[in-house]
C-alpha cells in the first residue's frame, strides 16, 4: 500500500494505520473528527461533506462534523470497515481524485502543528482491569508478601474496578498532585496533605463502539465486534493514598483524580497484522472466558521521564501489550457476563502492563521497588516516585517489515498540589 502523501518509514501514521481523532484548529473553530497520515491531520468532516462516504452506512448522518466520535463509533464494525476502505482508496497513490485536486487537498490535509488535539470520545463509564500477572504479582509481593502475592481469584477472572470517567483527560493536560489522607507507618493516626508517592501506570485502553442491552451478555466470540479501537492510557496513582484507603472496596481517591489518554484511536483493523499469542495459561478458565491464545497484539510500549533538569526524555521502561494474561475479549465478556450493559464510548483499560524483567515494569512502584531501588537519571538525579515538574511520556507502536503502526504518545506534567 502506498499513498501520494509521503510518510517516513518511522512515521506512526502510514496509510495502513488511519487512526481516528478529534481536533480543533489553533486559530479557532469547533472541534471535528479527523484521521492522520504522515504529518497531516485528515479533516474527515470535509470528506464527508463532499459526499465521499455516501456509499457507506454512515451516508447522510454527518458523523464527523461533531466534537466526539461517539456517533460514528455507534454505527458498528461494518461501517468502520467501509469508511476505512474508502479512506485508504482516496489516499492511495493511484487515485487522482484527491491527489490532483489542489483546492480539496488544501482543506482536507492540515499540518499537525496547526491543530490542538481534543478528547476524542464522550466517555460514559471507565473501567480499569488488573490483567498483568507480572504487575499483580509484583504489587502483591510488596503489599502482602511472596506467599499471598496473587489473590486466589486472580487466575480465574479478570479483576477490575469501576473508575471515574469525568477525570479522563487528553494527552498534554497538566496533572495536579492530589491531596488526600494517608497514614505514615511512623504514626498511628492518618494525616492530610499532598501525596508523596505519586506514580504512573502504563496501560492500554479500548473504547466500546457498539454496546449491549442490559441483561444481555456479550459472548466472547462476538466481543471483537464491539471494540472500536485502542489508545495509550496513563492511570496516574497516588500510592500512599491507595495503601491507606484500598481495603475493603478497592481504589478510590488514589486513582480518580486523573487518567490521561493518547489522542489517536487505533482500530483493530489496523492492528490485525500484529495479532499474536498471549502468555501461556496456568489452566483453562471457565467456558465464558475461553478463547484462543492468539487474541493478543504485539504492541511495544515505552515510558519516558523528563525532569525539569533534563533536556530530553529518558527511557525508563519498555514493555509489551502481549504480556497481558487476560485479553481484551475476555475482559469484555467478563464485564457483561452478569448482564451489565456497556455503552458506546465506554473506556476499558488493561491495568498496568508489566513485563517479566525489571526493565519492563509499568509503574514507578515496581521500577523503584517501593523506593528501595531508585531510578537513576542521566542528570545524576534519582527518582523513587514522581516529583513536581516531572513529565511522563508513554509511546506505543507495532513494527511491520516496511511500516509501523503508532499510537502517538500520551504525556502529562506533574504540577504542585498548590
Ligand atoms: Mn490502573
Amino acid at each position: 500500500m502506498k499513498s501520494f502523501i509521503e510518510t517516513r518509514p518511522d512515521s506512526d501514521f502510514p496509510i495502513e494505520n488511519l487512526p481516528y481523532c478529534v481536533f480543533a484548529l489553533k486559530t479557532g473553530g469547533s472541534p471535528v473528527c479527523g484521521s492522520a497520515i504522515g504529518d497531516y491531520i485528515i479533516d474527515l468532516s470535509v470528506l464527508e461533506e463532499k459526499g465521499f462516504f455516501d456509499n457507506t452506512p454512515i451516508s447522510g448522518k454527518k458523523v464527523f462534523s461533531r466534537s466526539s466520535l461517539n456517533l460514528f463509533m455507534s454505527q458498528g464494525r461494518d461501517a468502520w470497515r467501509e469508511v476505512r476502505k474508502v479512506l485508504q482508496n482516496l489516499l492511495s497513490y493511484d487515485n487522482p481524485v484527491l491527489r490532483d485536486d489542489e483546492m480539496l487537498r488544501k482543506i482536507t490535509f492540515i499540518p499537525m502543528d496547526d491543530v490542538k488535539m481534543c478528547l476524542p470520545v464522550e466517555i460514559g463509564d471507565y473501567t480499569d482491569f488488573y490483567s498483568s500477572r507480572e504487575h499483580a504479582t509484583n504489587v502483591g509481593i510488596m503489599f502482602r508478601g511472596k506467599e499471598n502475592a496473587l489473590m486466589p481469584n486472580w487466575l480465574h477472572l479478570p479483576v477490575a474496578y469501576h473508575g471515574r470517567a469525568s477525570s479522563v483527560v487528553i494527552s498534554g493536560t497538566n496533572i495536579k498532585r492530589p491531596k488526600g489522607q494517608t497514614k505514615p507507618t511512623s504514626s498511628d493516626k492518618p494525616v492530610f496533605g499532598p501525596s508523596k508517592l505519586l506514580d504512573f501506570e502504563l496501560e492500554m485502553g479500548f473504547f466500546i463502539g457498539t454496546g449491549n442491552n442490559l441483561g444481555e451478555p456479550v459472548n466472547i466470540t462476538q466481543a471483537e465486534d464491539h471494540i472500536f479501537g485502542m489508545v495509550i492510557v496513563n492511570d496516574w496513582s497516588a500510592r500512599d493514598i491507595q495503601t491507606w484507603e484500598y481495603q475493603p472496596l478497592g481504589p478510590f481517591l488514589a486513582k480518580n483524580f486523573a487518567t490521561s489518554v493518547s489522542p489517536w484511536i487505533v482500530t483493530l483493523e489496523a492492528l490485525e497484522p500484529f495479532r499474536t499469542e498471549g502468555p501461556e495459561r496456568e489452566f483453562e478458565p471457565l467456558d465464558y472466558l475461553r478463547n484462543h491464545r492468539r487474541n493478543s497484539y504485539d504492541i511495544t510500549l515505552e515510558v519516558f521521564i523528563q525532569t525539569e533538569g533534563m533536556n530530553e526524555p529518558f527511557l525508563i521502561s519498555r514493555s509489551n501489550f502481549k504480556y497481558l494474561y487476560w485479553n481484551m475479549f475476555q475482559q469484555l465478556a467478563h464485564h457483561t457476563v452478569n448482564g451489565c450493559n456497556l455503552r458506546t464510548g465506554d473506556l476499558l483499560a488493561s491495568g498496568t502492563i508489566s513485563g517479566p524483567t525489571p526493565d519492563s515494569y509499568g509503574s514507578m512502584l515496581e521500577l523503584g521497588w517501593r523506593g528501595e531501588k531508585p531510578i537513576r537519571l542521566p542528570t545524576g538525579e534519582e527518582r523513587k516516585f514522581l516529583e513536581d515538574g516531572d513529565t511522563v511520556i508513554m509511546k506505543a507502536y507495532c513494527i511491520a517489515e516496511d511500516y509501523r503502526i503508532g499510537f502517538g504518545e500520551v504525556r502529562g506534567k506533574v504540577i504542585p498540589a498548590g
